[in-house]
């Protein structure tokens, strides 16, 4: 077992500031409402936290149980703020993961990763501006202004791209959390279907881990517009830039519903970092606050340009249109596979993988 004391300053560094402060008394694990099921959360990242155990919190996939209901840091005695320490865990698994090792640098410097999403927003609005084609003035010709065939290339590489880092990553997961041998096919399967649709479509865990029903819904809203919006982006949007769909089309009103969805989540999300209104909202790191930031002017601009075209107002709407698109790109391009949005991903297959591990344990338990 590898003992490596800087483990707890990192994590102080991706939030965990108060977490020398426990002296392991299993009052937060008492409390905690993901216990029941026999596992010790959150005292066990405590405890590899504190004694530096790097290798064994890498390999735990617990800390994805967890969406900070924040009763383990209010009933700890020495403030030791434990939910913190488990978001900050989070944090560090997802640098862990990423091979690029462009995770760790949006986690570590604030400044990086505001630079490096400015970058991304004046490379794409620079990038319209001088790859545009005419301008009609007349009337909104998006068609024109920038071909539907330039927009789905661009897209389908980005999708594709993304898709191919996240895969990478959840793979050195699957890597780093797997405990046991191979299983058959068809186990890996069977629990796939078992496991991750119905996490991300319920968001069951969440309401179990709060208790807020307010909470919940507005959580499984904001990803079920991202799931929308996601389809209509990778499936449709040749269609949907061209501008073919009359205005009650489902795919139109589909796209409404995901912003209205959207807008909501992202509104109340900040509102409740801004207002610290619980515990799990008292501390939040830069990179949480640019994801919301992003999410938010996206999805407005994305609003924006349907008024513009609507009103039939050219120039506004070209020139949202490639606001809009620099906002998308570093909201995609970092959040995705780097940061706050590779939650979607970890946390149904933190749900998987820990099943193939109960599998596996079973097949090496002795027959009777
Ligand atoms: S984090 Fe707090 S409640 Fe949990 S074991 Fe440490 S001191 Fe006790
Ligand atoms: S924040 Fe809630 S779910 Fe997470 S470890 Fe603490 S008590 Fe458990």
């Amino acid at each position: 077992m590898r003992v490596d004391h800087r483990l707890a300053d990192e994590l102080r560094e991706l939030g965990a500031r108060n977490i020398s402060q426990c002296y392991s008394c299993g009052v937060c694990t008492a409390i905690c409402p993901l216990s029941e099921e026999g596992r010790e959360i959150p005292r066990r990242m405590v405890r590899y936290a504190v004694l530096g155990l790097r290798d064994r919190l890498e390999r735990s996939l617990e800390p994805w149980l967890c969406y900070y209901c924040g009763e383990c840091t209010k009933s700890c005695p020495r403030g030791a703020d434990p939910g913190a320490l488990m978001m900050a865990v989070r944090r560090y698994l997802i640098t862990r993961y990423d091979f690029t090792g462009i995770s760790r640098v949006l986690y570590r410097s604030p400044l990086a990763e505001a630079l490096l999403a400015a970058a991304l927003f004046l490379a794409v609005v620079l990038g319209v501006y001088f790859l545009h084609g005419p301008v009609n003035l007349e009337r909104v010709d998006m068609e024109s202004f920038l071909p539907a065939g330039v927009v789905d290339a661009a897209d389908i590489a980005v999708a594709a791209t993304l898709a191919s880092l996240l895969l990478a990553n959840a793979y050195r997961m699957y890597r780093l959390t797997r405990r046991g041998p191979r299983l058959p096919l068809t186990a890996y399967i069977t629990e796939l279907v078992k496991t991750v649709p119905p996490h991300f479509f319920t968001q069951l865990r969440m309401l179990k881990c709060r208790g807020s029903v307010r909470d919940w819904v507005m959580h499984a809203l904001t990803a079920y517009g991202y799931g929308i919006v996601f389809v209509l982006v990778v499936l449709f949007l040749r269609a949907i830039h061209a501008g073919v769909y009359p205005a009650a089309h489902p795919l139109r009103l589909a796209g409404y519903v995901a912003s209205a969805l959207l807008l909501a989540g992202a509104g109340y999300a900040i509102y409740g970092r801004a207002r610290r209104s619980s515990v799990a909202r008292q501390y939040s790191h830069p990179t949480d606050w640019l994801f919301l930031i992003l999410l938010l002017l996206t999805t407005l601009t994305g609003v924006a340009l349907h008024v513009f075209k609507y009103l039939n107002m050219p120039l506004e709407a070209y020139v949202c249109y490639a606001v809009h698109l620099g906002l998308a790109a570093p909201l995609l391009i970092l959040e995705v596979p780097f940061a706050k949005w590779s939650h979607i991903a970890y946390r149904p297959l933190a749900i998987y993988f820990a099943r193939l591990n109960e599998l596996r344990a079973r097949r090496l338990q002795p027959s009777p």
